[in-house]
């Protein structure tokens, strides 16, 4: 695995894919939130971009930790505190990993564990864990069946876009969506939709 010094690459490329699904993005989070999911995701990646030097400087878990705490103090919304609390529980964990297909799991796994306890929630409630837990069980299967890398990256990409879209029929019954009950129905949840380019931009960098 690469060194920290990827990661003003990574994080521009994220914000590329951002801006050229912008009108998408809004659009969803109008239609069952408050429409400024992508504000919020935009404005945590421009502080993060901001300290791209300092990032290149450390290891991955101080990196992985700092990312964490600019989303929690600069992004705001549900999502601000859920994502940074992921990336703060991603660089704890990341001390005592390496950086191989274990090891990235185990981190990633914390991660998405750590927004199951912030936000009450689970897979199946039309939010962005229904991208990032499907993402989770594919790493797992990965370790287990011992994958070659570009299966890995594959296959997480499947299985992002799979869980994006399963959010369309569901129900809400967390966030700002949870309110509309049945008028939730028939849209994709915003946030689940960015983790998926977010991930897909990640397989597609490392790929
Ligand atoms: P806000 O809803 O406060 O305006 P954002 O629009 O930035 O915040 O983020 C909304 C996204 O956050 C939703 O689309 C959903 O994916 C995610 N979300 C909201 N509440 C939860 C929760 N309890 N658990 C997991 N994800 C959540
Ligand atoms: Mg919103
Ligand atoms: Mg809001």
């Amino acid at each position: 695995m690469t060194d920290t010094n990827i990661l003003p690459h990574l994080i521009q490329a994220i914000q590329s894919e951002m801006l050229n699904n912008e009108e998408e993005i809004s659009a969803l989070d109008r239609a069952i939130g408050d429409g400024d999911h992508l504000t919020n995701l935009l404005r945590g990646l421009d502080a993060v971009a901001k300290l791209n030097n300092e990032l290149i400087q450390l290891d991955w878990s101080a990196a992985l930790m700092k990312i964490g705490m600019t989303l929690m103090s600069t992004m705001g919304g549900a999502s601000g505190s859920l994502l940074g609390s992921m990336f703060v529980s991603m660089g704890k964990t990341a001390k005592d990993h390496q950086l191989d297909l274990a090891g990235v799991t185990a981190i990633y796994t914390a991660g998405v564990e750590s927004i199951k306890a912030r936000g009450k929630s689970d897979i199946g409630e039309k939010t962005m864990l229904d991208t990032l837990i499907p993402v989770m069980n594919t790493l797992q299967t990965a370790v287990l069946e011992s994958q070659d890398r570009s299966s890995v990256l594959k296959n997480i990409k499947t299985a992002a876009i799979d869980g994006m879209l399963s959010t369309k029929e569901m129900l809400a019954t967390k966030g700002r969506a949870s309110f509309l009950g049945e008028r939730a129905r028939g849209h994709i949840d915003a946030g689940a939709r960015t983790s998926q380019l977010i991930l897909c931009v990640i397989a597609d960098e490392l790929g």
